[in-house]
């Protein structure tokens, strides 16, 4: 029988062995439509995300859910889910060596998922997915600036999936100035979620 999302959170709970683990309050798993055709990749959860145990839920969470509905998205339409599973001390940058250890079950929730839609936020969620899911490849890919709002299709273990980065949305906290970039960007997931809802 194929695993569940319940599987993979166990098996983080029970098995990861990890100094991040060691200092967070709370596994940060993930949240919304496990059925969804897309799926919202960030980086690692901050304070708010490692109090309540779900990705998203603070000030950059706040964004999210903005720019979300203006394009008539809500939770029930998505899952969202970090790269980093635990909260890195300050909300430091994750290292190398914790996007290895963590990223094996992002893999395993996109195996369950099947997304059709992977929406990756900030450099860290592009490079990595960009790379072809290979964490040592992330520093060949170009940075979020360069990548934002242009889809791209990506196979990996035959299956394709339609990637398109986006700025992290705690970026618009400090670069106010970039609304209209993310609202242009998010027009672009809102076309292609128009064009697959007409083909299903
Ligand atoms: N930033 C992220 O990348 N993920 C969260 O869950 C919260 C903030």
């Amino acid at each position: 029988m194929s695993e569940s999302l319940e599987d993979i959170k166990k098996d983080i709970e029970e098995n990861l062995v990890c100094e991040l683990k060691d200092n967070a309050t709370n596994l940060v798993f993930g949240k919304g439509n496990p059925n969804a055709e897309i799926l919202f990749v960030g980086e690692a959860p901050g304070g708010n995300e490692d109090k309540e145990g779900l990705p998203f839920v603070g000030r950059a969470g706040k964004q999210l859910d903005t720019l979300l509905q203006d394009i008539d998205l809500t939770i029930d339409d998505v899952y969202i889910a970090n790269i980093l599973k635990y909260r890195p001390p300050k909300n430091r940058d994750p290292t190398t060596e914790e996007i290895k250890n963590h990223t094996p079950y992002l893999l395993r929730q996109i195996k369950v998922i099947q997304p059709k839609v992977i929406v990756t936020l900030g450099n860290y969620a592009t490079k990595f997915v960009m790379s072809g899911f290979k964490p040592e490849e992330m520093k060949k890919v170009q940075g979020i600036s360069k990548l934002h709002g242009n889809p791209v299709k990506i196979n990996f273990n035959d299956t394709q999936f339609i990637v398109i980065p986006i700025y992290h949305p705690a970026a618009m906290l400090y670069r106010p100035q970039l609304r209209e970039t993310f609202s242009q960007d998010f027009k672009v997931i809102n076309t292609i979620v128009e064009k697959m809802q007409k083909e299903n």
